[in-house]
């Protein structure tokens, strides 16, 4: 591992089991993360796109251990999170936190807002109550909220201060790297920049690195330094901002560009993708995207295709890329 790389996601897997019948026999697995290998590094930001039921919320959350993998490697400045005890993962938690999708989700309603924030300090035993007291006030207001607000309870606030209130409680501690799942989904569009720039701010200010979970591009176009996309448990593509959207090379990667205007490639037809996301307990055979490519060959739904780096940096599981004609 290079000493620059914060992360070290190695062929990370989450399979649940399926099981069946009055003796649960085990029919399958679902395959949420199904070899994912990728990295973050110091002051950072990673998008990780896709649609949903790609299994992206799942890959952070086992990331952080919240479910545990079912194999793979996750280091951490390279110690390996998912053999770690318990109190050292606790530890380590230290380093890591996550911003949920639901601001209400971390928030319980009866805690004030100000115990909420302060509860990871308790959780850690960082400082005396007076110390606390005052960091508090002091992330409320890097969050763009008044001190005073801490005596209040969540349901006096709007969406985007719930957020702001969410972010507050995952800087407590001081964490290099947050895992940010969808954290602006649920706000209305109005706030959405809001919170976006508020979270560019604090990662520069910190120097933070984020995973940062979304499904809409423009919002990762705005936020990352790379991009990931992600299809059915796998990466498809991955490379820098400029080059994913510049130069797309994974077919699903350009169908998802081609379907938002304020990031489609110019020059480029719109390619209507048909269908769901098929189920990850029983995907398509070969590439699982053959079945909605609108570039599929006859060797896809044959062979599935690896990720392989086409340039410096720039990753693809295509084979096309084997055929020569990306
Ligand atoms: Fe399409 Fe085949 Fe490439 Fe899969 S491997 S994305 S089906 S061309």
């Amino acid at each position: 591992m290079m000493s620059h790389e914060l992360l070290d996601v190695r062929d990370l897997k989450k399979y649940y089991p399926v099981t069946a019948g009055f003796l649960s026999r085990h029919i399958g697995d679902i395959k949420a993360v199904d070899g994912v290998s990728f990295h973050v590094r110091e002051h950072e930001i990673l998008g990780l796109v896709g649609e949903s039921g790609c299994g992206k919320s799942t890959l952070g959350r086992t990331i952080l251990r919240l479910e545990e993998p079912t194999s793979g490697e996750v280091l951490h400045r390279g110690t390996d999170i998912a053999k770690l005890g318990k109190r050292e993962l606790r530890e380590l938690r230290k380093e890591m936190q996550i911003i949920l999708q639901d601001p209400d989700a971390s928030l319980d309603p009866r805690m004030t807002v100000g115990d909420s924030i302060c509860e990871p300090l308790t959780i850690h035993n960082i400082g005396d109550e007076k110390e606390r007291t005052e960091r508090v006030a002091e992330l409320m207001e890097q969050v763009g909220l008044e001190a005073a607000q801490a005596t209040h309870h969540p349901h006096e606030f709007s969406g985007g201060q719930k957020q702001r209130v969410g972010i507050a409680r995952a800087l407590a501690i001081n964490p290099k790297l947050i895992i940010a799942d969808e954290p602006v989904s649920a706000l209305d569009v109005s706030i959405q920049a809001q919170i976006l720039n508020l979270m560019m701010d604090i990662q520069q200010e910190f120097g933070l690195a984020y995973l940062f979970i979304a499904h809409d591009l423009s919002v990762i176009k705005h936020m990352a330094h790379r991009v990931a996309v992600m299809y059915l448990g796998k990466i498809a593509e991955l490379a820098s901002k400029p080059e994913l959207f510049q130069n797309p090379l994974h077919p699903y990667t350009e169908a998802l560009l081609s379907a938002v205007p304020s990031v489609k490639p110019k020059g480029k037809e719109r390619i209507l993708l048909h269908g769901d996301v098929p189920s990850p307990l029983n995907p398509p055979p070969g590439c699982h995207f053959h079945p909605r490519c609108h570039r599929v060959l006859p060797s896809c739904s044959r062979k599935e295709p690896e990720l392989a780096e086409i340039s410096q940096g720039h990753f693809v599981a295509c084979h096309l890329c084997d055929a020569g004609d990306l």
